[in-house]
């Protein structure tokens, strides 16, 4: 939350107080019984009282009659002491009733007020609560008439029973064509745009369509837009909200939010429902049970039930977007809700050109810029920075005079825009970019020059979601089970490749590959203690996998010694399979500068063209290995 915010609630808390207590001398205090300080005293003082019309109102509750006196002008005949007591007791006198039938018309002549109140005295719990129900209830009144404040303006609105601010937009007027790059994700909405369009045509081909889409990916790279532009697209109403804002409410009141949400969307189907941040509400449940968010998890069980509760032929389709994918509880997931998952990198060189011109078309631009020059100075930036670069450089080109936005403009606002990104995003500088590279490219030459691995599909040096600075995606045709162990040597020596590529070229270990040396690891070792695949020890099981569900590691069921013996086969797995890597990339050198040197260039490979280019190289090696031959042949020939 941000300080306004803070303030916000602060001043609503304390209008909220003062209101209760006005409200509490108003309203509560009247009831002369609830003030519980009622000072005892005997009948005929009250009817002394009653005689001198000094009784104001009189209350006749079961056999007590409460009375209240007017401010007592100080009684000549009174202690002080009394007529004290009596200011501070508001006045308030109690006493028990007679079998008096003239009283009713000895207190009309009075002209005091009377009530008879049927019911037990008010006891001081329930006054209480009455005040803190007051106090509640102007606490909601405030929140909803200041949100309602906040939220409003032009065709956004905000619904009544909504503190949480659920946005409907009727007229999105975004487009696909407003984002940049991000082919993949438009590719696989689409689909979405067209069932919007015309449900009745998958409805009759009795296909179902998925209800939810999981916008995966970094912050800034363009989620929200996208969203915003299936609706556009589709000419359906926009509803987003934030998943945490879900979270900060009260107890009970994200559930209620959810109902909320999902009604006002059905009433205005087809449209999209646009949830950010959904890894708030849709975190894991706590399976220990203990200490666990009640509210947060009634709110995704609210979510879960309406998304099962909905029919996905009605046209209302749910976006949510997050950056960790990996912490969303499985139930989320599962087929019938979020089943679609579209990834959301951050953009590569091409992609960051795509999202600076969309961008430059809003301002005013010299010709002679160069976009290609700014997006390949920005390795690691994302949409949303590019957005911003833009938009800092025509401030830029304002303070500086000129009449359209420069290079110049362009190039002093990348230290200002990606500077302040540093920290946040990983920018690449380009020495480290080169080392990726090579590294990326080690795993994928050994992955390709070896008979039992899997081709490679992608290769890509764009920091992911999860941390990684760069990404060697092998792809098997089919899904395998069985896996046989030179698969698994093949797989090690794999992942082997990026540091022995990062050796060769560069001399010096990194900490770039610390994740392959823990895949790595844990491999060789599950292939000596689990899977029977080592010489020395054979199929006999080394491990007893006590918590494979969840997840934990397996326990050595072996004497002290035996367990030195499996290290040393397991280092012994991995500097074999070190060995190998560096011996494929050292006979490959030229495939792996070049290759390199063209991924450096475009920061995303795919599987074709990588092949592409070391089909070229195996070729050539090829020729110049027959050459070599048939000089070798000629020689001999001639002699
Ligand atoms: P996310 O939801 O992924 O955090 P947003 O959709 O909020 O990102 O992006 C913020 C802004 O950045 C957008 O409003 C847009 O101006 C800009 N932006 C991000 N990605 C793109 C893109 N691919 N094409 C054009 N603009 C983009
Ligand atoms: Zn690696």
């Amino acid at each position: 939350m941000n300080d306004p915010k803070k303030k916000k609630w602060l001043t609503i808390t304390i209008i909220a107080f003062i209101a209760m207590v006005i409200i509490n001398q108003l309203v509560v205090l009247p009831f002369v019984s609830a003030s519980g300080q009622a000072k005892e005293t005997t009948y005929d003082f009250m009817l002394r009282e009653l005689e001198k019309k000094n009784i104001t109102h009189v209350e006749i509750n079961g056999e007590k009659i409460y009375f209240k006196l007017k401010e007592s002008k100080p009684d000549k005949d009174a202690k002080l002491l009394d007529t004290l007591l009596a200011a501070q007791n508001n006045n308030v006198y109690v006493t028990t009733a007679m079998t008096d039938l003239a009283l009713v018309e000895r207190l009309y002549q009075s002209g005091a007020e009377f009530t008879q109140v049927n019911q037990k005295q008010m006891s001081p719990i329930v006054s209480m609560l009455l005040s803190y129900g007051c106090f509640i209830l102007i606490y909601l009144v405030l929140m909803r008439v200041m949100m309602k404040k906040m939220g409003g303006g032009g065709s956004v609105m905000s619904f009544g029973k909504s503190n949480a601010r659920i946005v409907a937009n009727d007229k999105v007027d975004i487009r696909f064509t407003d984002v940049a790059g991000q082919e993949e994700a438009k590719e696989n909405l689409k689909e979405i745009v067209d069932f919007l369009h015309d449900p009745k045509k998958y409805e009759q081909m009795g296909a179902v369509l998925p209800k939810g889409a999981l916008l995966v990916g970094p912050p800034g790279t363009g989620k929200t837009l996208i969203a915003k532009a299936v609706a556009g697209e589709a000419h359906v109403p926009f509803f987003s909200i934030s998943g945490s804002e879900f979270v900060e409410m009260f107890v009970g009141m994200g559930a209620a939010k959810v109902r909320d949400l999902f009604k006002q969307a059905k009433e205005k189907a087809p449209c999209i429902i646009f949830i950010d941040e959904i890894d708030a509400v849709g975190k894991k449940r706590d399976t220990a049970g203990i200490g666990g968010n009640d509210e947060r998890e009634q709110t995704l069980n609210q979510l879960l039930s309406e998304m099962d509760g909905f029919d996905g032929s009605k046209g209302v389709i749910l976006l949510a977007a997050t950056n960790r994918p990996e912490t969303l509880d499985p139930a989320l997931l599962r087929p019938g809700r979020f089943d679609r998952r579209v990834p959301m990198e951050l953009p590569d060189q091409k992609g960051r050109e795509a999202v600076l011109r969309v961008h430059a078309k809003k301002v005013k631009m010299a010709d002679t810029v160069d976009l290609v020059a700014i997006a390949r100075s920005t390795p690691g930036a994302s949409g949303a920075d590019l957005a911003n670069l833009i938009n800092e450089s025509a401030l830029q080109a304002v303070r500086a005079g000129h009449d359209k936005v420069q290079q110049e403009d362009i190039e002093a606002s990348v230290d200002v825009v990606l500077a302040g990104q540093q920290r946040k995003s990983t920018v690449i500088s380009p020495r480290e970019k080169q080392v990726i590279a090579y590294h990326e490219v080690g795993h994928a030459l050994t992955a390709a020059l070896q008979d039992e691995s899997a081709p490679v599909h992608k290769i890509t040096i764009i920091p992911r979601t999860s941390g990684a600075l760069g990404f060697t995606m092998q792809l098997d045709e089919e899904e395998r089970f069985l896996h046989t162990k030179p698969e698994l040597t093949a797989r090690l020596v794999t992942l082997c490749g990026g540091r022995a590529a990062e050796m060769l070229v560069f001399g010096k270990a990194t900490t770039g590959a610390a994740n392959d040396i823990e895949q790595a690891t844990r491999m060789a070792r599950a292939m000596v203690t689990r899977y029977g695949m080592s010489d020395s020890f054979g199929m006999v099981a080394l491990e007893a996998n006590a918590n494979r569900y969840l997840g934990g590691d397996g326990e050595l069921t072996c004497s002290g010694t035996t367990a030195a013996r499996i290290d040393d086969e397991v280092i012994a797995l991995v500097q074999d399979a070190f060995q190998q890597a560096s011996k494929i990339i050292a006979e490959h050198w030229s495939a792996l500068t070049r290759i390199a040197d063209q991924l450096i260039r475009q920061e995303n490979m795919s599987g074709e063209e990588f092949k592409k280019l070391l089909d070229e190289e195996l070729e050539t090696k090829r020729l110049a290995a027959q050459e070599a031959a048939g000089e070798g042949k000629e020689n001999e020939v001639s002699e």
